[in-house]
């Protein structure tokens, strides 16, 4: 692992290592913990370089906030990338990424306060959100922060460029404005959200949780508490801002060394003030406990359950997708007959399939519709643009074209922005790869099925046998999915691989109706937990 401390060193390692691969970036302020090693992890798992920074911004702390007493402890931060297997750190001191003009930003904090309009000396050129974005929640507390916060991670992601970039749910409000950011400035750069991690009793981390003592620790967690129970009020129907916060409000009275500093309902993407949770509210807390701020928030979201089945070629994931489905009365997301649909706009365009920016044009212009189908010989019927195309894309024109067109990035993009928008909704089971890791990384259920490549190759065989297409040999058929398997869990968009909270099933020796009853259950056993 590398460290890097200028803006030279790490451009220059860069430029040598990035060459047709993928970056993911974790912007941090050091004093690591699990919560920042979470983050790490998701961005390890979908990239081929991990960047993480380390910088302790003052731009992002009032005058009377803890900038000098913030925990750094970058040799700690080192041992603990190098763990995480991070490739390399970025710590740039402030002159370095600010310019050396600045002083001494330990004692000048009040000139490096945002927002400046009319300062005399702006020390950098800033950066300014949405008024309405920064002013609320923790912005009418802490003026300047998200200004700053915007001006640091600007900076970084023009230095690192990375595909992707994490950072955590826990700054909710953080995470929405930079989403915003990068969408009103155009960067091609995916933000990740990452979920909370928590200590046993509900805690969320965080680097400032050093400032408190077991005892405190152990008050703070009613944050914690009082978050699940507007949550329980929320599943049992209570949708009003003013419920929702008095449930929060007296289970924190609980503990009156709790001293609360807003209690808040807005929406999660726009930070709009919400009177009622119509598709999602965000409750966000900031509380005091002594001189230490906490922050922690819940998404409520009137969703239905999402299945999501990943696994290898071969094992099954779409017969028995479509089987859960039906027998669970939900939707079958059946994502290759969005990618044929797309397919069969281009043939009936006429666009040649290289023509990859007509049909990246193409993809983000078309709106495809599926339902359940009400023949049973027809799982789900698609529409391309008002198009009934449910049976022509079946056709082998369809079938010759369609792998070449989704392999191409932009397609698969957009269709993934498209698939994630019937995620709202739920109530699907959806299946493919990367289903469970990229697409829906919250679904309710996450199935990982699988099967031996020798099980895989006589079902093969069988399934040429029944289409009676010529015999191939067993030990070539072995051979291919092994082939197969490596490629696609070693390629650098969507790799193959089992999310961490996906429960394996192994599918050798057992039949599609076995495997659809185990995943019925589950579901079932899941729901029957989580409500
Ligand atoms: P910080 O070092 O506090 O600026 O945090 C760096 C990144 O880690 C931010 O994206 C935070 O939202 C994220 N983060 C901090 N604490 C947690 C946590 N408990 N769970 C998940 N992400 C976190």
């Amino acid at each position: 692992m590398r460290l890097f401390t200028t803006i030279a060193g790490l451009r220059c390692y860069l430029g040598l290592h990035r060459q047709g691969k993928n970056v993911g970036f974790v912007p941090t302020m050091g004093a690591l913990h699990a919560g920042h090693i979470s983050l790490i992890e998701g961005a390890r798992s979908h990239n081929d370089i991990v960047i993480v920074s380390i910088f302790v911004n003052p731009l992002q702390f009032g005058p009377s906030e803890d900038f000098q007493q913030y925990p750094r402890s970058l040799e700690q931060d080192r041992q603990l990338c190098q763990q995480a297997r991070v490739d390399a750190i970025f710590a740039p001191s402030a002159e370095e990424l600010y310019g050396s003009g600045t002083g001494d930003w330990g004692l000048e904090i009040g000139v490096a306060r945002l927002p400046i309009p009319d300062s005399q000396s702006p020390i950098s050129t800033t950066v300014l959100p949405p008024e309405n974005m920064t002013s609320v929640l923790c912005g009418r507390f802490r003026p300047g922060h998200f200004q700053g916060v915007a001006t640091v991670v600007t900076k970084l992601l023009n230095l690192v460029q990375p595909n992707n970039a994490y950072f955590g749910e826990k700054d909710a409000q953080q995470l929405a404005i930079i989403r915003r950011l990068v969408a009103d400035l155009n960067w091609s750069i995916k933000i990740v959200g990452c979920p909370i991690v928590r200590e046993a009793s509900g805690l969320a981390l965080s680097s400032r949780n050093q400032y408190l003592t077991l005892e405190q620790k152990e008050q703070a967690s009613v944050l914690y508490r009082s978050l699940q129970q507007a949550k329980k009020a929320f599943q049992s129907g209570d949708r009003d801002r003013a419920i929702l916060i008095d449930t929060v409000q007296q289970e924190i009275a609980i503990v009156p060394e709790v001293q609360i500093e807003y209690i808040e309902l807005v929406h999660p993407t726009t930070l709009m003030r919400l009177e009622k949770v119509e598709e999602a509210g965000l409750l966000a807390i900031a509380a005091r406990l002594g001189s230490t701020r906490l922050i922690d928030n819940v998404v409520l979201r009137d969703r239905q359950p999402i299945v999501a089945i990943d696994g290898p070629a071969g094992a099954g994931k779409s017969t028995v997708a479509r089987q859960v489905a039906k027998s669970l009365g939900l939707l079958y997301l059946d994502t290759g007959a969005m990618y044929r649909a797309l397919t069969w706009l281009v043939l009936e365009s006429g666009i040649r399939v290289d023509d990859e920016p007509s049909i990246a044009e193409l993809a983000s212009r078309s709106q495809i519709q599926l339902s359940t189908g009400d023949d049973p010989q027809i799982t789900t019927r698609v529409w391309i643009n008002d198009h009934d195309v449910t049976f022509a894309i079946r056709s082998l024109e369809v079938t010759a074209m369609v792998s070449a067109i989704a392999a191409q990035p932009y397609v698969r993009q957009e269709l993934v922005k498209q698939q994630q928008r019937w995620g709202l909704k739920g109530s699907i089971v959806a299946e493919g790869r990367d289903i469970g890791t990229h697409v829906f990384p919250d679904a309710e259920l996450k199935i990982f099925l699988t099967a031996s490549v020798h099980e895989r190759a006589q079902r093969r065989q069988q399934d040429l046998k029944n289409q009676q297409q010529p015999n191939v040999s067993l030990v070539q058929l072995e051979q291919d999915i092994q082939e197969r398997d490596t490629r696609d869990s070693t390629r650098v968009v969507a790799p193959l691989q089992k999310a961490a909270d996906a429960i394996l099933i192994e599918t050798d020796g057992l039949g599609i109706a076995e495997v659809t009853a185990r995943i019925v259950s589950l579901y079932h056993q899941k729901l029957s937990v989580s409500r």
